[in-house]
């Protein structure tokens, strides 16, 4: 038996099967909460929303016991540490950590005032597995979730791929095939906004205008905003604008951009804002109202994108 695999057989006998808890929430179940989640998930049902008897998203279920920023549980909680197993892996060298599943299963919807608690049991380290990020084990943690009574509301399999990260990528592409080109991720297109982007490959600058009060109106959308008509045309730009606002972003540098990669929002002369990429001026010589100019530019294949330049001061 490989020292590896010695190592990973004591790792076995120590965590396999010791269930670990409790670890109590730091508040009972809330509209609130709720009401906050839902928000930050744009969860909508009125199930969890509106109804006398709202009840919380199952999917809820790990926030609860969630540990504090700094890494503390709940008061009353056992001060036994669930993820002391990855730990050690990472002391043997299995520094990589992947969540690879996670599956929840639901006994019981929670509702207002239900005060949650967990135990946590890792199930299982398997052998060890040559993967493509390097060599390592996975680990199965399997958490409970009861309430006050302690009656299971539901559990949750977890699996965490932890490894040895191969050398750098960066020697092993010198010595390969040299990098990929990385493009820009080109923008949906779709039945509202085809036509935008369809001009721009014609080298035109499209706005939408209302066919009913000719309010012009960008970016491209099914409905006018003043009288809700649906049908439209387009009008064709001069390019020419006024700088509104800009920033330029310097960190992370990511590809294919140039940097400092200045963004302007620029008030074109048709009265309708734009936010496009602005070339040939140092962010510190960039004032707000300049006069800019478009030139439609195909930045890769098939996608085309007005580049802005300023004209005058
Ligand atoms: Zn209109």
């Amino acid at each position: 038996m490989s020292e590896s695999h010695k190592e990973l057989d004591l790792l076995r006998q120590k965590f396999v099967g010791q269930r670990v808890g409790p670890y109590y929430a730091w508040n009972k179940v809330s509209r609130t909460q709720v009401w906050q989640w839902c928000a930050a998930m744009g969860e909508t049902n009125p199930n969890y929303l509106q109804k006398s008897d709202a009840v919380a998203p199952p999917t809820m279920l790990q926030s609860w016991t969630f540990r504090d920023v700094h890494g503390n549980y709940a008061p009353d909680s056992t001060d036994k540490n669930t993820y002391e197993v990855l730990g050690e892996l990472d002391s043997l060298g299995y520094v990589g950590s992947v969540a690879v599943s996670y599956d929840q299963s639901y006994h019981r919807y929670l509702k207002e005032g239900d005060h949650v608690h967990s135990f946590s049991t890792i199930k299982d380290i398997s052998d060890l597995k040559s993967t493509g990020l390097g060599e390592g084990c996975f680990v199965t943690e399997f958490a409970e979730y009861f309430d006050h009574d302690d009656q299971l509301c539901g559990d949750a399999t977890i699996t965490y791929l932890k490894y040895k990260p191969q050398q750098s990528s960066k020697t092993n592409r010198s010595e390969t095939a040299p990098l990929k080109k990385v493009g820009r991720i080109s923008p949906v297109e779709n039945h509202d906004s085809k036509h935008f982007w369809q001009g721009l490959r014609d080298g035109k600058l499209l706005i939408q205008e209302c066919s009913e009060c000719q309010t012009k109106r960008h970016p491209p959308q099914p409905m006018c905003e003043t009288c809700q008509s649906l049908e439209w045309q387009t009008i064709e730009s001069n390019c020419f604008g006024t700088i509104y606002s800009y920033t330029a972003i310097h960190y992370p540098e990511i590809p294919p951009f140039d940097y400092p990669n200045v963004i302007v929002l620029v008030d074109l002369d048709e009265g309708v804002r734009i936010a496009a990429q602005l070339e040939g001026t140092q962010p510190e010589k960039i004032e707000i109202g300049d006069r800019v100019q478009a030139h439609i530019k195909e930045v890769q294949d098939g996608l085309a994108l007005p580049i802005f330049k300023v004209t005058a001061k």
